[in-house]
């Protein structure tokens, strides 16, 4: 088949995927050679389900987007019986369940990409709304990459309107109640995903789909056992797994849980959000950088070490910061006057700092 747009030719080469609306092929433009997904939607399925709508705004946002974790779309068009929509190919399809269930180290390699374009779409009042597997495609080079905006929303003003969207194993309790959604729907999704990386299976499961949803509302999580995996990774899956949504982490929130502050760190990948709450800190609490021996360190005034904080190697020690240099902070709170509710004690566990147990 040839596809022919404006002046460029493209070859499709095979058929690369489908999903509920559209075929994905392969193609290649013939002048150039280069290759391309070409995602082909018949107008006759978009009229046949009063879906034009719904396709103009997947692209309305897919097309805003411009980040290395997100397919990129480079153009879209339309003939009497398609539409056309030229994406960026990755050759390596999409993420699968893992046969063996991954280790810490993997998990932490696939979930930052993931979270990186996430990230990127928050910051852009983008819900994706349909994160899972399928929709995260691997590139020639192995970045992973995020695409189908088939449901994707842009929050402006309005509120988001409540219909069950997405695919259901992946679906937060607010999602199947149809009650009120947010920004955390798509953290959620990010906790099924981790859950599904570390022990092989949904979190939530049901013979049929009346029964997964009333086990995603009331089943209580299990954390299977594993020996080999990091507390606090665990620690991070249940806080995303809250049916609460009010109580899941943010997505800044998750850049600043523990476990991914020390594989930032140990992985030499700049944390924005760290830095920018140690900035915030030094800032607030009046810590003075100094320089002693050719390196950065930060000294708390007299007051901030009579009150509640004191010294602590856990964290940011000597650690490399985008202050460049290497430094000392102080950080452990030694009282902490909240008296927080077991499910807030719970998430506690997760973060490191005193500002992230009062942001809930
Ligand atoms: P859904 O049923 O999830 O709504 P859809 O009709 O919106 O599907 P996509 O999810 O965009 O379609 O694509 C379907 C499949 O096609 C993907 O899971 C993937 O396997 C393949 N695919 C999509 N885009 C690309 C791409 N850019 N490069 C390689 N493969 C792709
Ligand atoms: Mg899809």
């Amino acid at each position: 088949m040839i596809i022919a747009e404006s002046g460029q030719l493209y070859q499709s080469i095979k058929l690369l995927g489908s999903g509920s609306f559209g075929s994905v092929y392969l193609v290649k433009e013939l002048n150039s050679k280069q290759e391309y997904a070409c995602k082909i939607i018949s107008k006759a399925h978009i009229q046949k389900y009063d879906a034009s709508s719904m396709i103009q705004n997947e692209i309305n946002i897919h097309v805003s987007c411009n980040h290395k974790n997100i397919v990129r779309l480079y153009s879209y068009w339309e003939d009497c019986n398609n539409i056309y929509i030229l994406l960026e190919y990755c050759s390596k399809g999409h993420l699968i369940d893992p046969k063996t269930p991954f280790n810490d180290d993997d998990v932490f390699q696939v979930f930052h990409q993931i979270l990186d374009g996430v990230n990127y779409l928050h910051q852009n009042n983008i819900i994706h709304r349909d994160l899972k597997f399928e929709n995260i495609l691997i590139h020639e080079d192995g970045t992973l990459k995020l695409c189908d905006f088939g449901w994707a929303i842009k929050v402006d003003q309005m509120s988001v309107p409540n219909v069950m969207c997405g695919t259901t194993e992946y679906m937060p309790p607010e999602v199947v109640s149809k009650s009120s959604l947010d920004f955390k729907l798509d953290a959620w999704s990010l906790g099924v995903i981790l859950y599904v990386l570390l022990y092989g299976k949904f979190p939530f499961q049901g013979d049929n789909q009346d029964q997964l949803i009333r086990n995603i509302l009331y089943d209580q999580l299990i954390i299977p056992s594993r020996n080999d995996i990091n507390e606090d990774l665990t620690n991070l899956i249940q806080a995303l797994l809250i049916k609460n949504s009010q109580l899941r982490p943010s997505i800044e929130q998750i850049y600043l849980c523990k476990w991914m502050k020390l594989n930032m760190k140990s992985h030499n990948i700049f944390n924005h959000y760290e830095n920018e709450q140690l900035k915030l800190k030094v800032k607030q609490k009046n810590i003075t950088l100094k320089v002693v021996n050719n390196s950065l360190y930060s000294t708390p005034n007299k007051k901030m070490v009579n009150s509640n904080y004191v010294e602590s190697k856990n964290d940011f020690d000597h650690k490399s910061t985008s202050f460049g240099k290497t430094h000392n902070s102080c950080r452990t709170i030694k009282s902490i006057s909240i008296n927080p509710s077991p499910q807030i004690r719970q998430i506690d566990k997760f973060f490191n700092f005193l500002e992230n147990i009062q942001k809930f």
